[in-house]
């Protein structure tokens, strides 16, 4: 069976996560990954929702209202609760999924603290809207969300430098793995230096049985991931055996994962450096598979392409589909299994719409959940993408 999505993981990361402890695993973490997204600091989190929460102190917002996207991952909004902010949705655009920035002037206010741009699936998020707001309101701070996009560029602009910070995740679904963990990256010292304090003050440190677990966590990826198993796996995963590892959230609860103030392992932060020499091959993988669908599907008339960018990092290759739960259903009898990434609207789930204005909607997001099918994007192979293609 095919997967939907896959890490990119050989016997290298093996090799660092096994190798033996050095003082400052993270330390060259850090450096590594401030490094490749071109900016003076990376701090690194278990999540990157205990980045963000953790950045929001860092800039002394509480109380404020956080402008964030609808569709995006729901980790997001409780971050944004959790730091004791409230998040203020907005609905999205058709052409690439990203939030439409054109309806975030009117809903800022003087208790506006921040605007979350979310360069959403690798869609680099629209740079010179960004740019006008940053003038126009010059009291909201600016986080990129580049969970999906990591180094995505708006016309040759990395989207991880256009703000006054940005925050990663690299969970194993994402562009590159630290089997769990977060970064946050900026180009100001003083945010840097008081993310740093808050860190030391309010995480504790990982225990031996919290390395041993995310070791054994690897291990098990290594094993799920494996073809001939993964059929398997899937089969689990449908009949909700596997929930315990895969489901992120409950729909009615906004909640944090137990250890989400414990400090990122060693092991991840090894795994972590492996992965980030391997970031162009990754890159490039999902850009040739996204250039090869478009091609490929440009006569299929069930379905509509996503936009071709340049500059995406095609985390994801989302295409719209009406008959989506059959298609779903029936590629997975083709030995291929297609995603669906959000499979919700966030201030449309039972924790948040008790939360929200009333009267106020998502159209465009609200389509989203059931039209939205991602093609495995993970391998450039021809014979793989044929598979899915002919399917
Ligand atoms: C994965 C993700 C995050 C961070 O997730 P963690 O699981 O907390 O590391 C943030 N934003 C988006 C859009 C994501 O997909």
């Amino acid at each position: 069976m095919i997967p939907r999505f896959k890490p990119f993981l050989d016997w290298r990361e093996i090799f660092a996560a096994v190798s033996i402890p050095r003082k400052d695993d993270i330390d060259r973490f850090e450096k590594a990954f401030a490094k490749l997204m071109g900016q003076k600091h990376a701090i690194a989190f278990p999540y990157g929702r205990t980045g963000l929460i953790l950045l929001l102190e860092a800039m002394e917002l509480k109380g404020k209202e956080i402008i964030c996207p609808a569709y995006t991952c729901v980790v997001v909004a409780h971050a944004i609760v959790y730091s004791g902010n409230i998040p203020v949705f907005v609905d999205s655009q058709e052409s690439d999924f990203n939030m439409n920035l054109d309806l975030v002037p009117p809903l800022i206010n003087d208790n506006t603290g921040a605007i979350i741009a979310t360069s959403l699936f690798g869609y680099p998020v629209d740079l010179d809207k960004l740019d006008a707001i940053r003038k126009s309101f010059p009291h909201v701070q600016i986080i990129q969300d580049c969970a999906h996009s990591f180094a995505a560029e708006w016309n040759g602009r990395p989207v991880q430098q256009e703000g006054d910070a940005a925050i990663f995740g690299m969970n194993i679904s994402k562009l590159i793995t630290s089997i769990f963990g977060g970064m946050v990256t900026t180009d100001k010292d003083w945010l840097a230096t008081r993310l740093r304090q808050l860190r030391t003050q309010r995480l504790k440190k990982p225990t031996f049985i919290k390395s041993l677990r995310r070791f054994i966590y690897l291990i098990l990826v290594y094993i799920a991931f494996w073809e001939p198993i993964y059929g398997l796996i899937n089969r689990l995963e449908r009949i909700k055996v596997l929930d315990r590892f895969s489901k992120y959230y409950d729909e009615s609860k906004i909640d944090m994962p137990k250890d989400y103030l414990v400090s990122m392992t060693n092991v991840e932060s090894r795994v972590g450096t492996t992965q980030i020499k391997k970031y162009t091959t990754i890159i490039n993988k999902h850009r040739i598979a996204a250039a090869y669908f478009d091609e490929k599907l440009l006569r299929n008339e069930e379905i509509k392409r996503p936009i071709i960018v340049e500059g995406a990092t095609y985390s994801h290759y989302v295409v719209r589909c009406r008959t989506q739960s059959q298609s779903l259903y029936q590629a997975l009898c083709n030995g291929v299994q297609l995603g669906q990434l959000i499979e919700y609207v966030v201030p449309e789930m039972k924790a948040y719409s008790c939360r929200i204005k009333r009267g106020q909607c998502f159209p465009i997001a609200h389509s989203f959940p059931k039209t939205t099918i991602n093609l495995p994007v993970w391998t450039e192979k021809e014979k793989k993408i044929n598979r899915i293609i002919n399917f």
